[in-house]
């Protein structure tokens, strides 16, 4: 019988597919150019598959169309997914639904997928309550809803929302606390990174809803999970209080359980008759196999202004992105954060001067702005400071960034009208001013309950997903966004949206110098959005502690950016990229340290390799401040990306090439010196 109703559903389900229904509810619009296609597939077996150019997802139509398939072909290739996302309520589960009805539609490179039915007990009997799932999913973007729609009251002492178990070899993994627990006034608390100890271990467990988790693989695959805006849902609106859930991850077997229980009561709570939606991101890295590395990317401002010489000088090292980040000055004389026009007669004449000087050499020019921040020297601050701050306490605080003797801004919320007065204010300066993109700092999801514009408790990541989406749409396919995620508030949900992402800003101030092996989880992640970190910004020993940072940059495949007129770190980063200018990049599979591609004689040179058709580098690294004789390095022939009987090897650095039998490559034959942090290229080719 079950069988039967289901084909019945099913053939359905099909016609409106073919429809191609341009039905897109919602008020939020996730169109956005540039990442791809998205396709959806329905296969025998009542199965759903929706393919972008990163990941498969694959939903079960016989089992309440629960998602149980999340599989990236440029990382592992296998199923990340060992239990499927499950929701529940005691006993009743939408995977025990006894039929399931699916609904879909399609708008450019948005999909949504709807999946309703009645939650059933074991032998698929049906339960008082009734689902409906819906799925928005793009190349930038996974966002569930779960609606748990209780048409009498129900007293019930669980309630599950996509909990789930994949597999243990994501072994690491990150958390921000939701703000009942966040110890910080400004409800700001970094997040919680680790490494899971081994079987048992249980390294989440809170009873408030998180902000965010996060579960990888390091340097393969992996994904987040970020609460949506409605925070309120989440936290009180079943057990009519908050504190009453489970939020737990923990190792089992060969899996990582991951347990999101909005109710997790002793005794069974009243859950009020009505609809409750739950809503989250799923974070799905745009893993590729070959990542568009082709970004060399320097800041710059206005004191001074660069010159045109100095641009022609950046031009010359390979710089083809740079931005406009002038967000404070100790004399005021900076872009204040939603002002207009940003700087007097002069100063927009220089900018000008300045975008028109770059565009010349071929370099864009990106100008900085702040999700979050407002200045209150800027039009309009006064009159809407109560409505827009983002506030957490019964005083209403507005939370001021301050700096030297100023500030920066003003934290605003983006579940306010600040959304579309940020929105304006970027196209505005966008289109007067002929940018190439935008660069967006501050990109982050933070608490807030200002009754003034949502008195229910709220988090921005709806209003930032929103401005990044629409970010995409103004920009084009030759716009270029860059973002900054700073690492102890990291995203892959976010993230996403970028062209390039400027992270490591964390450790950018650390006293302790940086080591190899040491990058934070989301630093590195997988070979997906190329990554431009921060340089440290400390004063003792500068040029040095830059040179250690880049010695291993430039292994993992990073071109950190710097300062754009003068000093010792803009030298070594302007060095850097002259070295890999004569290359493309982003035509090169990458592999990096840690690949096992190149392996060398001392403990601290490491290897990196790139390689394409018909060519290949061999990057070697010194990463400690001692030189170091007789690096005798190997590469393993079959990842060359070719195969020849012999090569030609040319030092990039003294323009000297020798030809060798390719064996020679793997047999310890070639052998390097380098000087303490120093750091050279081989390029390597078939011979005749
Ligand atoms: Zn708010």
């Amino acid at each position: 019988m079950l069988a039967a109703h289901f084909r019945t559903r099913f053939s359905t389900l099909f016609l409106w597919i073919a429809a191609g229904s341009a039905l897109l509810a919602g008020p939020a619009d996730y169109q956005a150019p540039g990442g791809g296609s998205i396709q959806l597939q329905a296969e025998e077996g009542n199965r759903v598959k929706v393919t972008s150019d990163y990941w498969r997802l694959e939903f079960d139509l016989r089992n309440g169309g629960a998602l149980d398939t999340i599989v990236f072909p440029h990382g592992s290739g296998r199923n990340l997914v060992r239990k499927p996302f499950e929701t529940a309520v005691d006993r009743w589960s939408d995977r025990n639904a006894p039929s399931v009805e699916m609904k879909s539609s399609n708008q450019g490179n948005v999909l949504r997928l709807e999946f309703s039915g009645r939650m059933g007990a074991a032998g698929r009997q049906p339960g008082p309550v009734a689902f409906r799932t819906t799925w928005i999913l793009s190349p930038f973007m996974a966002r569930a809803d779960h609606t748990l729609v209780f048409s009498e009251d129900v007293m019930a002492s669980s309630v599950d929302i996509g909990t789930t178990a994949v597999r243990g070899d994501l072994n690491e993994f990150g958390l921000r606390t939701g703000p009942t627990d966040d110890p910080d006034r400004r409800k700001m608390a970094p997040a919680r990174f680790g490494k899971v100890e081994g079987e048992g271990d249980e390294f989440i467990a809170e009873h408030h809803a998180p902000l965010y988790m996060l579960f990888f693989h390091r340097n393969l695959e992996g994904f987040d999970l970020t609460t949506a805006s409605d925070l309120e849902t989440w936290e009180t609106a079943l057990a009519g209080r908050g504190g009453a859930g489970l939020y737990r991850a923990a190792a089992a077997g060969d899996t990582i359980q991951i347990v999101r229980r909005p109710v997790d009561a002793p005794r069974p709570v009243r859950i009020r008759k009505g609809e409750y939606t739950f809503g989250y991101y799923l974070g799905l890295p745009r893993i590729v196999e070959k990542s568009d590395r082709k970004w060399k990317h320097l800041s710059f401002g206005n004191h001074p202004w660069p010159s045109d010489a100095e641009i022609a000088r950046w031009a010359e090292a390979g710089v083809n992105i740079v931005r406009l980040h002038n967000d404070y000055a100790a004399d005021e004389n900076f872009w204040h954060d939603g002002a207009w026009p940003p700087y007097d007669e002069q100063g927009m004449a220089e900018m000008r001067r300045v975008i028109a000087t770059c565009h010349k050499h071929n370099i864009k020019v990106v100008p900085y702005f702040s999700i979050h921040e407002f200045h209150p020297k800027a039009q309009g601050y006064s009159e809407h400071e109560a409505e827009w701050k983002r506030s957490n306490d019964q005083l209403g605080t507005v939370y001021h960034n301050h700096v030297g003797k100023g500030e920066f801004g003003a934290q605003m919320c983006p579940q306010s009208g600040w959304l579309d007065r940020r929105k304006s204010d970027i196209e505005k300066a966008y289109r007067d001013l002929g940018f190439d993109g935008i660069y967006y700092d501050w990109v982050m999801q933070l608490a807030c309950n200002n009754p003034k514009h949502n008195a229910r408790l709220h988090n921005g990541a709806d209003g930032v997903i929103d401005l990044l989406a629409w970010t995409r749409r103004l920009i084009g396919d030759r716009g270029t966004l860059i973002l900054h995620l700073y690492g102890m508030m990291p995203s892959i949900a976010f993230e996403n949206f970028a062209d390039l992402v400027v992270n490591m800003e964390e450790i950018s101030g650390a006293e302790k110098w940086m080591r190899m092996g040491e990058a934070p989880i989301v630093t590195v992640l997988a070979e997906s959005i190329p990554r431009s970190p921060c340089p440290s910004y400390r004063q003792d020993h500068a040029r040095e502690r830059n040179q250690n940072n880049i010695s291993q940059l430039v292994l993992l495949g990073m071109f950190p950016w710097s300062g754009g007129t003068g000093g010792p770190v803009y030298e070594e980063t302007l060095k850097l990229f002259r070295a890999f200018k004569p290359y493309k990049l982003e035509e090169y599979r990458f592999r990096d340290a840690y690949s096992g591609a190149v392996e060398t004689g001392w403990e601290d040179v490491y290897g990196a390799l790139y390689s394409k058709s018909g060519h290949a580098l061999v990057v070697l690294s010194n990463t400690s401040s001692n030189a170091r004789k007789n690096i005798v390095w190997r590469v393993k022939p079959e990842m060359l990306g070719f195969e020849a009987g012999r090569v030609a090897v040319r030092d990039a650095s003294t323009g000297k090439e020798q030809t060798l039998a390719t064996s020679a490559l793997a047999d310890g034959s070639m052998v390097t010196d380098l000087a303490g942090y120093e750091y050279r290229i081989y390029e390597v080719r078939p011979r005749p």
